[in-house]
């Protein structure tokens, strides 16, 4: 495989919060949020200040036997899933992030040891940031991302490529193909939760398709998000936007006639 991230893509933003205290916030250059994601994800990030801040975890929720904790980074997230038999990771964030998502597993009972699985939705450098360095401080765990987005995710650690209706510790994978060429979400049958990477984005409650803006495909990725509403999702984690647990397959079906 190839080497580690390159430290060249990256921004690093050092801001003094004042009482001492000092919070660092590093962006990767490949992005894909839009201004919207931001304003949706700082509403509920009351320790943002400015724009600038470390990640933090969120309050999650109870998904039927999937307990969550979103792993804000202000405009994109990250999420941790705890079932009895383990920890799941879906994405890592940018950069620096570690020690956020390491708090979220201690936050649902778990250590690093307790952690299986590490799925990257898609190969942009604000999901995989973190990647090698959660690898590395989980011992048990596998590193995953979808077959057609290995190549781009340029870190030490082995990747196991993953393809739509792959099985990853009773997690479903469903190939979402368009934000990049291997975009994936990962699905709960059970609990009929839907970490969505960047297949779709939310925004105060409401779901709406993928960025145009950062899209490699557009019409495929909207494709994509059509395809979700076959699901039943309950709760959708987007990777740009707030959570949505309520009424989201009503949401995510009018989304789809709407891209249809
Ligand atoms: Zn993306």
């Amino acid at each position: 495989m190839t080497r580690r991230l390159t430290r060249l893509s990256r921004r690093t933003f050092l801001a003094d919060l004042g009482r001492g205290s000092a919070a660092i916030a590093v962006f990767g250059l490949a992005a894909c949020s839009s201004s919207d994601d931001e304003r949706s994800s700082d509403a509920t990030n009351p320790t943002t200040a400015g724009g600038v801040a470390g990640p933090e975890t969120n309050q999650g929720g109870d998904a039927d036997g999937v307990r969550w904790t979103e792993v804000s980074f202000g405009f994109v997230s990250a999420f941790v899933l705890a079932r009895p038999d383990g920890i799941t990771v879906v994405d890592t964030g940018t950069s620096g992030g570690v020690g956020a998502i390491e708090t979220a597993i201690g936050e649902l009972g778990g250590t690093w040891t307790d952690v299986g699985h590490v799925i990257a939705t898609h190969s942009h450098g604000d999901h995989v940031g973190s990647l090698q360095q959660v690898l590395d401080a989980a011992p048990n765990a596998t590193g995953y991302a979808g077959t057609d987005d290995l190549a781009d995710i340029s870190i030490a650690a082995d990747l196991v490529g993953l393809e739509d209706g792959d099985d990853v510790a009773g997690f479903q994978i469903v190939a979402t193909p368009g934000h990049t060429p291997g975009s994936i979400c990962v699905y709960d049958p059970m609990s009929r939760l839907l970490v969505a990477g960047d297949a779709v984005l939310t925004s105060g409650g409401d779901i709406q398709g993928p960025s145009a803006q950062f899209s490699a495909d557009l019409d495929l990725a909207n494709a994509s998000a059509l395809r979700l509403a076959e699901l039943q999702v309950e709760t959708l984690l987007a990777g740009h936007g707030d959570p949505v647990v309520d009424r989201t397959a009503e949401k995510l079906a009018a989304l789809a006639l709407d891209l249809g």
